[in-house]
């Protein structure tokens, strides 16, 4: 798929759930978290049926992401059906890796390629402060399983401030660098204020080469992180809400105030 301005678009990520394990400060609330209602959720089949017309559309590459998607009930399940899609080159996972010590050679053996997990800090009490909840050793096990699992290449991704050089970016550098992982920098963000910035280290946040689009919980089809537009599979009709976003992609981000980082997955 090309759109109006000349950018092959051919990796979709999809969101599986808004609920998450965790409560990172600049992702959710510590309480009273807005959630869709489960039956707004999208069925596993009409996940697989977009990703399927997406895959005969174009897409190559195909992102699972949340919130968290480990918590989403029958995960395996998911990516076993979508992993048969032909034409796939790519199928990978955003995770907070806590579920990976449970999960990470089942992934493997359903046909995930690979885990993206994230990862701030390597300093147990500022981990729980940023996840408000987590706790760093069921992360670092999960790293763990991932690498046992051969989920490579495992890439980490480290939340920022303003530059890789704060003090836990560097220390989750060293981490990375002695345990074989790649790092990938992501200045925080804010939809709703229209900031937003390159990923360092990853393809995100370049809108002039964007190949993206994004797929809701509750299915939507979005062309932009930072961008209100989206079109609903339900109520066009999936090629339909493909050919839409595709046409009206935006040159470039704005602002999102209908979209949380949990319900539209990074
Ligand atoms: N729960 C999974 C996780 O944390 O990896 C997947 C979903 S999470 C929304 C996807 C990515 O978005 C994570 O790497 C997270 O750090 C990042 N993220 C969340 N809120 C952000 C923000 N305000 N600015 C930049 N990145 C953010
Ligand atoms: Fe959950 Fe990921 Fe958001 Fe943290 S960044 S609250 S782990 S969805």
């Amino acid at each position: 798929m090309l759109d109006k301005f000349n950018r092959k678009i051919n990796y979709l990520r999809i969101s599986v759930t808004d609920r998450c394990n965790f409560r990172c400060v600049y992702c959710m609330p510590a309480e009273g978290v807005k959630l869709m209602k489960h039956s707004e959720i999208l069925t596993f089949d009409e996940i697989v049926e977009t990703a399927r017309i997406g895959v005969s559309k174009g897409i190559d590459k195909i992102r699972l992401t949340g919130g968290e998607p480990l918590v989403r009930k029958d995960i395996i399940d998911l990516v076993k059906m979508i992993a048969k899609i032909d034409g796939l080159k790519d199928f990978g996972m955003t995770t907070n890796g806590v579920y990976l010590t449970k999960y990470a050679q089942k992934l493997a053996d359903a046909g995930l390629h690979r885990v993206n997990i994230s990862l701030d800090t390597i300093n147990p009490e500022k981990f729980r402060e940023i996840t408000r909840v987590g706790n760093l050793q069921d992360v670092l096990d999960g790293i763990e399983a991932a690498k046992k699992a051969k989920l490579f290449p495992i890439k980490i991704n480290c939340v920022i401030q303003k530059t890789e050089f704060e003090p836990d970016a560097v220390e989750v550098a060293k981490f990375c660098e002695q345990n074989d992982l790649q790092i990938r920098y992501i200045r925080e963000m804010d939809l709703e204020k229209g900031q937003f910035w390159q990923v360092k280290g990853g393809e995100g946040g370049a809108c002039k080469t964007c190949n993206r689009l994004r797929l809701t919980s509750d299915g939507k089809i979005k062309p932009c992180l930072f961008s209100d537009l989206e079109y609903d599979i339900k109520e066009q009709g999936i090629n339909e809400a493909y050919d839409d976003a595709i046409e009206n992609k935006p040159e470039r981000g704005t602002i999102n105030k209908i979209n949380k980082f949990n319900n539209i997955g990074g």
